[in-house]
């Protein structure tokens, strides 16, 4: 969408340069059209300018939902692979960690891993 820009702006140019042309001319009608042309092309470059920081800013929110999603697995590399449980150590409690237990939603790969509060 914004290799369009360039074009209406191009475009807006050589209507400019038409409109030079007009002044020069007697044609009240030829005037107004180009005068019409002008504000509409202006229009029309202001709205894409619009699309295009829409678009940016729909890629970006997309990109942080993606993210959210899950990980990435070891396995398949989907992006489904998330946290299923995670258990107090039996023994030690607070100072065993978590025992963290890691599913990909998309080929059932499975992995725990123990989980130190404060470091990492
Ligand atoms: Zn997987």
């Amino acid at each position: 969408m914004s290799t369009l820009i360039p074009t209406v702006t191009h475009a807006i140019e050589l209507t400019n340069r038409l409109s030079e042309l007009c002044d020069k001319a007697t044609h009240d009608e030829l005037r107004m059209i180009m005068g019409e042309l002008k504000f509409q092309l202006a229009e029309l470059r202001m709205g894409l300018s619009e699309s295009f920081q829409e678009t940016e800013m729909l890629k970006l929110r997309l990109a942080r939902l993606e993210e959210q999603a899950g990980q990435i697995c070891p396995r398949c590399s989907e992006n489904s692979y998330r946290l299923e449980s995670s258990e107090r150590d039996k023994i030690f409690s607070e100072i065993g960690g978590c025992l963290r237990t890691f599913r990909c939603g998309s080929c059932g790969f499975s992995e725990q891993a123990v989980h130190i509060p404060g470091l990492g």
